[in-house]
């Protein structure tokens, strides 16, 4: 520690720094195993239509770790990723939301998240025709989500990918659009058929004038390059007037419902097959 003599600060800040990569280091060491120890479960959030018909449910990781507790996937994801265990972790979460997602109404879908580590170190192709074949779910039903982010360095085999993946009729959508740099018609060529809204837009509706206007653009392209358009993160009713004031197709948010493990999601699924029941229908 001699870089630390005299500047009292300077010692404090490379302390912290060594105790957040050894947190991380013992992290990734938990990780590397959790998987064959099952710590890893689903938690399903709905998508609603404008009328409140649940149409999807978006997977999203949980990490229950034996001492810590549940994990945030904004903390664990970016570590799988530079370990590559996001690799054999993606394809177990893949293949059981295919597989809890046979036991909803044929009329709602599955969502799930893939990393861009997936595109570039995996046959995704393979993966997925072999996770629908073994669950039986028909492609239709599922829905791949893609963070802007992989775009950056949409290369041949990217676009090669995501063509063969439209052509096995599986859904794609762009996650947290508004973040990156991509443009719409861009994206359009590469064959998405949804757009999710980053929940940073939608935060600041129904006051922020220039929120609204950046929203009301999105959904207007879109819509005429015959993309859906899904908000991620309403929370307010107010919100939820305002996109549908905009246009906006499909909603998403904590005002419908929380992420639920999957018993709750088939609950909530099935309820409304037998009821035709909506969740704060207009
Ligand atoms: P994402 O795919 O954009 O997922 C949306 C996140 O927003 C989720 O956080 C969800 O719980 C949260 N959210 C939903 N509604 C609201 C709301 O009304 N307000 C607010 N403030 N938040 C809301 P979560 O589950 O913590 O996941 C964070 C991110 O971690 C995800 O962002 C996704 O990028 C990543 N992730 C989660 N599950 C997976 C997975 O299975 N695979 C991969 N590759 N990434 C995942
Ligand atoms: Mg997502
Ligand atoms: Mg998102
Ligand atoms: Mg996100």
């Amino acid at each position: 520690r001699t870089k630390s003599e005299g500047r009292g600060g300077y010692c404090f800040y490379e302390a912290e720094m060594d105790e957040r990569i050894e947190a991380r280091r013992a992290l990734s060491t938990d990780l590397r195993g959790a998987l064959d120890r099952n710590e890893f479960l689903l938690h399903f959030q709905p998508i609603v239509t404008t009328d409140g018909r649940v149409v999807c449910f978006e997977t999203l990781v949980r990490w229950r770790h034996p001492t810590r507790g549940f994990v945030s996937p904004a903390e664990f994801i970016p570590l799988a990723e530079e370990t590559g265990i996001i690799i054999p972790m993606g394809e177990w979460i893949l293949r059981q939301a295919c597989t809890i997602a046979t036991e909803w109404p044929s009329d709602i879908s599955v969502a799930v998240n893939l990393s861009p580590i997936q595109f570039r170190h995996s046959d995704l192709p393979l993966l997925v025709r072999s996770a629908l074949r073994d669950s039986g779910l028909a492609a239709p039903r599922l829905e791949l989500e893609i963070t802007e982010s992989v775009f950056l360095e949409a290369t041949p085999a990217i676009k090669a990918t995501l063509a063969e993946l439209r052509e096995m009729g599986v859904s794609l959508s762009l996650d947290d659009f508004g973040t990156g740099y991509s443009s719409l018609s861009y994206l359009r060529r590469l064959a998405f058929n949804k757009i999710k809204i980053d929940q940073s837009f939608v935060k600041d509706l129904p006051h922020e004038q220039s929120g609204a206007a950046i929203v009301r653009a999105i959904i207007d392209l879109a819509t005429s390059l015959k993309m859906t358009v899904i908000a991620e993160g309403v929370e307010t009713e107010a919100q939820r007037r305002c996109l549908l004031n905009l246009g906006c197709h499909e909603l998403q948010g904590y005002l419908f419902s929380r992420p639920v493990p999957a018993k709750e999601a088939e609950a909530l699924a099935s309820r409304q097959g037998l009821r035709h029941e909506k969740i704060h229908a207009a």
